[in-house]
């Protein structure tokens, strides 16, 4: 590993005392590798795997595998998450009321780690809307979100002052704030290049200002989580303080000791810090809020979707086929053709959405008409959504591979019309046989890039 900055050596050695030289001989080790399990999506064998010790679907594996050549990564059956970030779910699990409908903000959510949690600890009926505002990092996010194939997300690319429409919306506010990366150090050495004193500075102020602008969005009585991977006073602290004087009430959580979790103390508020040398994970902070102060009442009804159309009757019986639940959505036409399932228990909440953000995207991407033909959408493929016993074919793992790069397979038996490519059961996405050919629908940006070299 590169050298420590002199003035972060000098800040960690006041912050951690003896415990310093411990902390940088962990930085010298390889970092954990850890994946979260879709648990809509169970497929991956975890016998003899260690678990996280704070999140049920986390896994610590003992190596690092080439992730983009398992099929099942890339059928969303797990994403590869740092451990210590995978402490929300203990924080949401002991703060937010998990049985209910929450409506969750995930605002600075590329490239969709805590969006993927957050998904799969709320409740079906729950609206988790992730917004990224660099618009070059919404397709990572979007791919990641559909991959884990969960109908009730909503993608929005808005700087965080664009949402005061939405103030007193939303039940939990995730602020996962773009920070100094201390904590991913031996991840990232770019980050330790980049790491100064004004740099760290300029990071608070950015996070404040976007805290500024979150403090309106949050339900009296809801959850503003902020969290950073890094381990300085300026970013965490300061901006800890800022929450506690501006309407929220600090939310301890119950660790146990032998989790070594750190607490940090700030004038009554708490936060709490992983450190590498002492739990297996990077660095990470978090810290959980709950606002005391007044937010404005439910909103009026909003139209329905502008401009949308519902979609025809005979058309909507040929979509139907596709779900397991079909009551449980509403069926549209968006102006582009595009053809949209809106699940019914969140459509009055999605009217808010689409008068109150103009860069969104929303409901399941059932696919289009091309004349009376319907292509269904990788989306639909991906979704937990989609009906269980709809034709496929089961794929070899090199036959996954193949069609990740986007070859058209020679099968052994003949298919005819849509089939969904399956590998240990989970969909990858579509196949359309025509003839003694078989077309391979997986959306080129999709295709795996690198060379494989082996395909078993
Ligand atoms: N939550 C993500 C996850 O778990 O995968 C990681 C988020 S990363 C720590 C911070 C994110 O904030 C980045 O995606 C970054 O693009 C975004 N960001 C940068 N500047 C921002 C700003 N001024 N307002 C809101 N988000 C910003």
């Amino acid at each position: 590993m590169n050298q420590l900055p002199p003035a972060f050596r000098a800040q960690m050695q006041a912050q951690l005392g003896d415990e310093f030289s411990a902390f940088e001989a962990a930085l010298a080790q390889e970092p954990p590798v850890s994946i979260r399990l879709n648990p809509r999506k169970r497929a991956f064998d975890v016998t003899g795997l260690e678990q996280v010790p704070w999140c049920a679907e986390g896994y610590y594996l003992p190596s690092r595998p080439v992730f983009t050549l398992d099929p099942l990564f890339q059928a969303g059956a797990y994403y590869v998450q740092e451990a210590s970030s995978m402490l929300l779910a203990e924080a949401m699990r002991q703060t937010a009321n998990l049985d209910r409908p929450l409506r969750v903000l995930d605002l600075c959510a590329a490239p969709g780690g805590k969006t993927t949690l957050l998904a799969s600890l709320l409740s079906p009926d729950s609206l988790l809307m992730c917004n990224e505002v660099i618009r070059t990092r919404v397709p990572v996010l979007r791919e990641n979100v559909e991959k884990w194939g969960f109908p009730n997300v909503v993608i929005t690319n808005h700087d965080p002052d664009e949402f005061g429409k939405l103030e007193g919306f939303f039940d939990v506010v995730m602020v996962d704030a773009p920070c100094s990366g201390e904590g991913l150090f031996r991840k990232d050495t770019d980050a330790m290049q980049e790491w100064s004193m004004e740099n760290v500075a300029l990071c608070s102020a950015r996070q404040r200002r976007i805290l500024s602008a979150t403090l309106s969005l949050v339900d009296q009585g809801g959850l503003l989580i902020y969290s950073t991977c890094t381990y300085n006073d300026v970013e965490n602290r300061d901006n800890l303080l800022y929450l506690a004087e501006n309407g929220f009430r600090n939310c301890p959580l119950i660790l146990p000791a032998d989790w070594n979790i750190t607490e940090k103390l700030v004038d009554g508020a708490v936060g709490y810090q992983c450190y590498p040398h002492r739990v297996r994970g990077e660095g990470f902070f978090m810290s959980v809020f709950k606002k005391t102060a007044f937010a404005p009442a439910q909103r009026p009804n909003a139209r329905p979707f502008r401009d949308w159309k519902p979609l025809r009757p005979r058309e909507t019986a040929l979509v139907r086929d596709y779900l397991s639940d079909p009551n449980a959505f509403s069926y549209w036409t968006k102006p582009n053709g595009e053809l949209v399932g809106i699940p019914v228990a969140l459509e009055k909440d999605l009217y808010h959405v689409h008068e109150a953000l103009r860069n969104k995207g929303f409901g399941l991407q059932l696919g289009t008409f091309k004349g009376t033909d319907f292509i269904p959408d990788h989306a639909l493929a991906l979704s937990t959504a989609l009906a269980p016993n709809l034709p496929g074919v089961e794929l070899s793992k090199e036959e996954a591979l193949r069609y990740f790069k986007k070859e058209n397979l020679v099968l052994n038996e003949p298919v005819r019309g849509w089939v969904l490519a399956r590998y240990e059961g989970l969909p990858l996405g579509w196949m359309k046989g025509v003839g003694n050919r078989v077309n391979n629908y997986l959306p080129k940006d999709w295709r795996i890039r690198m060379e494989i070299k082996e395909y078993h």
